[in-house]
């Protein structure tokens, strides 16, 4: 059994992931300062004697003791993450310095969760891990991209000057259960806007494109990567390689909800990426990871959740 810290555990993929390793037997201690998380992600764990949750702001220091720090702390939509862009900034960096000052202290290994939006609008398709990006420095999107490309040179840093034990991961877009229905991205807006048969959002042309990975897909390649070889810091893509236009999508969730929607096109968000797909051979052969979930198949099940949240 370990005692594991979560940063933003009440998130979407923090709330998943708390489950998971709860469920492997191990203790779980949630900080979360509930910015954009909430505690109905994790309500049902808050009996469990393994879990314990704490209101904290990780650009405050944060003294522990854990034996593993998985960092999530930071919100992830263009919406929730243009709102106060200089706390989103802060909480990347601040939060990062924070996080590896605790696991340098303690000697312990931590990992990042960091994004495919540190490649900005590749112009290079699809995208390894070495392509450094295309990423306008003071465009709007600048304080989710840049803060987490300076936390990825903060953990590479304390890596190389403190020789902490780091794990740093670029989530590609990912969907499923506990998504926010309110924070505008595209899969739960589209589900959200389809059960409701209202007209669906297309911003641009629609033939940008996006690669989604189930939740459970991601979780588990977040937690290989924990587990693998001191050796191995990354960083490394953990992403669904199958690539989809938004106007795709869009086909995909009418067909499986029945929608009787329609598509309407609105502006397209500055400096929006025109497509993202990741190369998966280093997890493939490092972590032995690969992603199992198809679209379709995901949908379903994110597309039940929305369904049942507007029951309750
Ligand atoms: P989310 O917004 O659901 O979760 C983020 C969590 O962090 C929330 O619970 C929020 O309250 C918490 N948080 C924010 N600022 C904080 C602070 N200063 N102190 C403490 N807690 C704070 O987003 P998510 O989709 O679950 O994303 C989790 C992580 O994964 C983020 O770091 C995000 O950048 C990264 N990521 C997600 C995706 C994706 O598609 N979901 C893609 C790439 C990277
Ligand atoms: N820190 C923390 N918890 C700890 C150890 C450190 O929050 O258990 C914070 C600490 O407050 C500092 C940051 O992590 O602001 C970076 O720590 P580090 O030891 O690298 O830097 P220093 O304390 O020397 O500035
Ligand atoms: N998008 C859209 N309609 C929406 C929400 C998003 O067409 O209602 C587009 C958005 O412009 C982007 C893509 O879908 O091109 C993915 O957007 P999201 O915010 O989910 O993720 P990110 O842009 O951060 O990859």
């Amino acid at each position: 059994m370990k005692r594991i810290l979560i940063t933003g555990g009440a998130g979407f993929l923090g709330s998943h992931l708390c489950e998971k390793l709860l469920n492997e037997g191990n203790e779980i201690l949630c900080v979360d300062n509930f910015y954009t998380g909430s505690r109905k992600n994790i309500h049902h764990l808050l009996d469990n004697k393994n879990f314990e949750l704490l209101r904290h702001d990780v650009t405050h220091p944060l003294f522990v003791e854990v034996d593993q720090i998985y960092n999530l702390a930071c919100p992830a939509s263009p919406i929730h993450y243009q709102f106060d862009p200089v706390q989103t900034t802060k909480t990347s960096v601040i939060g990062a310095i924070n996080m590896l000052g605790l696991a340098k202290r303690l000697k312990i290994p931590i990992l990042q969760a960091s994004t495919s939006e540190i490649y900005g609008d590749p112009e290079i398709h699809p995208q390894p891990e070495s392509y450094r990006g295309n990423v306008n420095t003071i465009g709007p999107r600048a304080c989710y991209d840049e803060g987490k490309r300076c936390a990825e040179t903060l953990f590479f840093d304390y890596y190389r000057q403190h020789n902490v034990d780091i794990k740093v991961i670029r989530i590609f877009n990912t969907y499923g259960p506990k998504m926010n229905p309110l924070d505008g991205r595209v899969v739960s807006n589209f589900i959200v806007q389809s059960l409701k048969n209202q007209n669906i959002t297309i911003y641009g042309d629609g033939k940008q494109t996006r690669s989604f990975c189930y939740v459970d897909d991601l979780i588990e390649g977040m937690v290989k990567m924990m587990n693998s070889d001191k050796s191995f810091t990354g960083p490394v893509n953990i992403g669904n390689p199958r690539e989809f236009t938004m106007i795709e999508l869009a086909q995909k969730i009418i067909q499986l909800t029945g929608s009787r929607s329609e598509l309407i096109f609105q502006e397209l968000p500055e400096d929006d990426p025109m497509q993202r797909q990741p190369i998966i051979d280093l997890a493939k052969n490092k972590l032995g990871w690969i992603p199992e979930i198809e679209l379709m198949e995901g949908l379903k099940s994110t597309i039940e959740y929305f369904k049942n949240l507007k029951k309750g």
